[in-house]
């Protein structure tokens, strides 16, 4: 007769030799890659996820795609998990951006190669390659969007404004807001952008885990300490999330009615809500980068380490992770506003026009 331990041993046997059989199943013809992202609650997250996935399958690859919903010991694990796994290649979009230095030494020990995507990670030599957009540009285009909507070069002014960033462990944030500075900072110098709160640096006007409630409480105390006699004509906003709390914020004080016009907003990533919301005449702007090319570009290096080829890269300066310059390919941002959305983002087939008009 068989013991009760017997038959549970033999049930994980069969248990693990299923694994293993589905294991081995799963892995595609040329291999198997890790797709490491960020978090499900931003739709650009799930594109870049879809988009990875559907190109890594046409090339033979098969995929272990996870999301950690920004819980930093969640992505670490679950990238631990996908070396266990033995994939052939991580592809990696950073919660904390120094928080990886331990998991990424495990990949190296392994020799999994790692391309960093979006959001470049910190404090490790074991970052092979980086695929990303220009992050300073996609400042520039938000900044350079408010001073052409204020008429700031045409003299007009003073407006006031004031300045949101991202998520102060995401290594982008600072490059977004510096892009943006490069164009606003003159106009603040000069007093023709007046920021009534005062409030410029990364502790103060950071957003962590680029957060909309976060920001949306922020703007809450911002008005009401500063704007209850004065109108606020621009805010600097590095994300759609954040601009979409930025605006219910203003419109719980009465902002968007024709006494009260909405201020100068920018954005970024072209979200189906936000462009709603610029339809709607409510945020002004975004910056579109289309992440299908995104994940081309990363498939493309994965695809060429895997094999032994260098990756084309276009930037060989610009990203110092602390303990090397990683070798870049940076795509363009585009600036998008009500004039251009159907150009650029329904006639690329990015969202469908049926997506926008609900
Ligand atoms: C990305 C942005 C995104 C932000 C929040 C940044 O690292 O570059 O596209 O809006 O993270 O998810």
């Amino acid at each position: 007769r068989l013991t009760a331990a017997a038959i549970a041993t033999a049930a994980l046997l069969m248990t693990t030799l299923t694994a293993c059989a589905v294991g081995d199943a799963a892995r595609g013809e040329n291999g198997m890659v890790g797709i490491a992202m960020p978090t499900q609650s931003s739709e650009r997250w799930v594109l870049d996820g879809e988009s990875m996935v559907e190109q890594f399958e046409e090339m033979g690859y098969s995929t272990d795609l996870q999301y950690a919903e920004d819980v930093v010991e969640n992505q670490v694990s679950q990238i631990e998990n996908m070396i266990t796994k033995d994939v052939d290649a991580l592809v990696i979009a950073p919660i904390d951006a120094a928080a990886l230095t331990d998991v990424v030494q495990q990949a190296a020990d392994q020799d999994i190669p790692v391309i960093s995507y979006d959001r470049l990670i910190l404090g490790s030599e074991h970052v092979d390659y980086y695929a990303s957009f220009d992050n300073f540009q996609v400042g520039v285009l938000q900044g350079e969007y408010i001073e052409e909507r204020l008429g700031l070069a045409d003299g007009e002014g003073p407006f006031n404004i004031e300045l949101f960033a991202g998520s102060p462990d995401d290594n982008n944030a600072s490059f977004f807001l510096d892009g943006a500075m490069s164009v606003l900072q003159p106009y603040i110098d000069s007093g023709d952008l007046v920021i009534r709160s005062g409030q410029t640096s990364m502790e103060q006007i950071g957003t962590l885990r680029w957060d909309g409630a976060t920001a949306q409480a922020r703007m809450d105390n911002l008005l009401s300490a500063n704007y209850s006699d004065e109108h606020l004509d621009a805010v600097l906003s590095p994300y759609d999330g954040i601009s979409i709390g930025i605006i219910s914020s203003l419109k719980s004080v009465g902002y968007g009615t024709e006494d009260r016009p909405m201020p100068v907003i920018t954005g970024q990533d072209a979200e189906v809500a936000s462009l709603k919301s610029i339809i709607a005449g409510e945020q002004t702007q975004t910056v579109f980068k289309d992440t299908r090319e995104l994940a081309e570009v990363a498939v493309g290096m994965a695809d060429a380490v895997i094999n032994g080829q260098e990756p084309e890269v276009n930037d060989t300066e610009s990203y110092d992770n602390g303990v090397r310059v990683v070798p870049a390919y940076l795509l363009e941002p585009v600036s998008v506003d009500q004039d251009n959305y159907e150009e650029v983002v329904v006639e690329s087939g990015y969202h469908t026009a049926e997506q926008l008009a609900d």
